[in-house]
């Protein structure tokens, strides 16, 4: 049996049917376990975003934990310090780990005791690749093309469905001359109804800036959107009238280059662009438009993601 295709306004799955039909509470705000066939959907996704993969695209899988010198060295402390999560612990002092747990059973708190180690929780999927590309020296005459992908983390602690602190990312990123990166980024941003149509979805493309910290971060915020740096593909999840971004097409300009010593052959500082998928927002939005039941969607998204 087919469900009805409901009209292109409406949702067929309040957020309130999503959660609890979608994920099991972790106890902890955007932090869930996910069911089966959430990940079914989650890995029809990740099948469909790989026959969009740019030609010539290498491929690597991060893990979910970045070089906490790596991330400073982006500059993401100066940017995002507040999203930013750190992989604290005892180590293996035994004088501190006895007090330290000696301390949590006597009611206390064990964190006190730990220390920063050198890993940082990854907040974008495409931070690592950078370096790697940099060690590859000067880049030729076609921009180099990556596709990555990491599990994700940002502390924004939220109820909400579309805003997890655990998410998924899976990005195509460009490095390379400028008017190849800005080409790469626009030729993207054609393609979104192209995704959309295939996703049955609706959606809008906006002009958009990052969560910069602080009122220096709303400054880099407005100069970003001013210089059309960044733009979102919205789809409806949680309403129709406030869309929520689920990809984002990002212009870097020579910000990576600078900080990795990237060159292109005629010794200018690289330009690097990346288009970023969030997996589990797409996931969501799907959910939402098309019903928490997979069986009932619409036979052409069922065959784009082989479901
Ligand atoms: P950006 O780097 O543009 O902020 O994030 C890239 C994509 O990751 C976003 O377009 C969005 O789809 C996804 N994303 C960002 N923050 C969150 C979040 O808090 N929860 C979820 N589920 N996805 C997110
Ligand atoms: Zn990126």
């Amino acid at each position: 049996m087919t469900m009805a295709t409901p009209a292109l306004d409406k949702l067929a799955a309040a957020p309130e049917e999503l959660l609890a039909r979608l994920f099991t509470p972790m106890n902890v705000d955007g932090v869930y376990g996910r069911t089966g066939a959430y990940e079914d959907v989650v890995e029809g996704l990740g099948r469909y975003i790989s026959t969009l993969r740019p030609k010539g695209a290498e491929v690597f899988r991060f893990p979910p934990v970045v070089s906490r010198t790596l991330i400073e060295k982006s500059g993401y402390l100066k940017s995002f310090p507040h999203l930013l999560g750190c992989v604290c612990a005892l180590g293996t002092d035994v004088k501190r780990v006895t007090e330290a747990v000696a301390r949590y059973e006597a009611g206390g708190s064990w964190t006190d005791s730990a220390q920063a180690s050198e890993l940082v929780l990854a907040p974008a999927a495409c931070y690592p690749v950078y370096p790697i590309a940099a060690e590859r020296g000067v880049i030729g005459a076609e921009p180099l093309m990556f596709d990555v992908a990491s599990d994700c983390f940002r502390r924004e602690p939220s109820k909400e469905i579309d805003r997890f602190q655990s998410f998924r990312m899976r990005e195509f990123v460009a490095i390379g001359a400028p008017q190849q990166i800005q080409a790469f980024r626009d030729q993207w941003m054609a393609r979104a109804p192209e995704i959309a149509a295939d996703l049955g979805v609706t959606h809008a493309i906006d002009a958009a800036s990052d969560p910069f910290f602080g009122r220096e971060g709303q400054m880099v915020g407005r100069f970003q959107t001013a210089n059309a740096l960044k733009f979102e593909m919205l789809i409806p999840v949680r309403s129709t009238e406030k869309p929520t971004a689920c990809m984002s097409f990002n212009c870097h300009r020579d910000h990576f280059g600078e900080v990795w010593g990237m060159k292109t052959a005629d010794g200018e500082l690289a330009h690097t662009a990346c288009v970023a998928f969030g997996i589990d927002r797409l996931a969501v939005a799907l959910f939402a438009r098309h019903g928490v039941e997979v069986g009932g969607w619409p036979a052409p998204v069922r065959a784009k993601l082989g479901l």
